[in-house]
């Protein structure tokens, strides 16, 4: 490649990048003058009228006249047009999906969710999603044309690049063609990712921007984590880095989907929960891990033993990765926030016992704030931090 063609290349890539962080700070920070502009994202006034301009052009952006006078003129204010384009976050859980139409803000227009029934017939279940994508798309009256793009999340091995989910052990699935399979019905941007990557991009865009080395560790029926280092998702040769949850703590423990023995998912997660109670209370009636829930709320005290050794049990992976990483941040998510008030103190009391004093004085534990959000939430804004480059 010549000298000219790498320039112009190079000046492309910067092209999309400020493109992209100018419609970002209009998103978290409008209404916003162009003035405020230059200085969040440290472009010069011209980058910035002109990026603006194809903004406003293409209908992305529009002018306010809200600005706080300064006493002569009022500036003018950018903010996004919300009804511009919308976007589909779908996550897929073990029992359930959940499909959320996003507008431009990433505020959510409407939400469904619909359980997996046909847990041995992937096909048959996305059916069950298209059908429920086209009701919202005609409720809204929307055209192809107003979708930005498709965000998947999935509990599993992904990759990333074809789109494919390789192996979700707790569903059962291999080798899912997801990209091509909502391709070809909708024909839209589609982006695949792991749900607890996706949970950690929503939670720290939206909660904690400027915290650059955080682990997202999201437990539901299984445990999986996104890590960020110096401000990025770290995915590792393979994509797929964050699979704390396989980690062995007893090489003698029971078997787990991914054919080791003793990995902390079998002795920390939502099913870890469900089993449990259902050994100890010889019974035959598997309960929902919602019905387990709720009679621990309401006070039963054998339930509430599981929960206090399941927070114990979390408190030893988090020892792990805590000692390994040294994160500033570590935010637990999924399903398991619902009863945090329970197993807190047990997972601060294994960190303060067993946890290299140096990294445990150094982080921050803490609850998600987007719950069982964070990954829809994320995969919006990927999907839209990675089309707002192509207008
Ligand atoms: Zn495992």
């Amino acid at each position: 490649m010549n000298k000219s063609k790498v320039m112009s290349r190079n000046s492309i890539v910067i092209r999309k990048w400020n493109l992209s962080s100018i419609f970002k700070a209009i998103r978290k920070q409008g209404p916003i003058s162009r003035i405020e502009l230059t200085t969040i994202t440290g472009c010069s006034a011209g980058t910035v009228s002109n990026h603006v301009r194809t903004l406003i052009k293409k209908g992305f952006v529009i002018e306010t006249k809200k600005g706080i006078s300064s006493g002569g003129r009022k500036p003018v204010q950018l903010m996004i047009n919300p009804n511009k384009a919308y976007i589909f976050s779908i996550e897929i859980e073990v029992n359930q999906i959940k499909i959320v139409m996003f507008d431009l803000e990433i505020k959510v227009v409407m939400k469904s969710v619909i359980p997996i029934i046909y847990k041995d017939n992937y096909m048959k279940t996305f059916k069950q999603v298209f059908l429920e994508m086209d009701k919202m798309i005609e409720e809204k009256n929307l055209k192809l044309d107003n979708l930005l793009g498709i965000g998947v999340a999935v509990p599993g091995l992904i990759d990333k690049v074809k789109g494919i989910l390789e192996f979700a052990p707790n569903l059962g699935w291999k080798n899912v063609h997801i990209s091509k399979i909502f391709k070809d019905s909708y024909g839209l941007p589609i982006i695949l990712n792991n749900e607890a990557k996706a949970a950690a991009i929503g939670e720290r865009g939206s909660i904690y921007p400027k915290i650059n080395n955080m682990v997202f560790v999201s437990i539901n029926e299984g445990i999986g984590c996104g890590i960020f280092i110096n401000g990025k998702l770290y995915r590792g040769a393979s994509g797929n880095a964050g699979e704390f949850g396989h980690i062995i703590i007893d090489t003698n423990g029971p078997l787990c989907h991914c054919g080791n023995r003793g990995c902390w998912e079998i002795f920390a997660s939502e099913s870890y929960i469900v089993n449990r109670y259902l050994k100890l209370s010889n019974s035959n009636k598997k309960l929902t891990k919602k019905e387990i829930y709720q009679l621990g709320k309401n006070g039963d005290k054998k339930i509430i033993e599981i929960f206090i050794e399941t927070g114990r049990n979390i408190g030893i992976g988090l020892v792990n990765i805590i000692n390994g990483l040294s994160p500033e941040l570590l935010v637990i998510g999924g399903g398991i926030v619902e009863i945090k008030d329970y197993i807190y103190d047990e997972i601060i009391k294994k960190l303060k016992e067993s946890a290299l004093s140096v990294s445990y004085r150094n982080v921050e534990i803490k609850f998600s704030e987007l719950g069982s959000l964070a990954a829809v939430y994320g995969m919006a804004d990927l999907i839209i931090n990675e089309r707002i480059k192509f207008i």
